[in-house]
């Protein structure tokens, strides 16, 4: 289960440019379209700049 820390999340787009299937932006912070068990949710955790992805 990925999910966003809105508080550190800081809307820079990453996660969404990296994993569309599971991130969304909404209001300028990233959130959670649905819920995937797919490798580009690792690669969205490891490219946050500020570590707001958890899963
Ligand atoms: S990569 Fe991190 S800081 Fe950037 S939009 Fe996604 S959750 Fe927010």
């Amino acid at each position: 289960m990925a999910s966003i820390n809105k508080e550190k999340c800081i809307g820079c787009g990453a996660c969404v440019s990296i994993c569309s299937e599971v991130f969304e932006m909404h209001e300028g912070k990233a959130k959670v379209k649905a819920q995937k068990n797919i490798p580009c949710v690792q690669e969205a955790i490891d490219s946050c700049p500020v570590d707001a992805i958890s899963k």
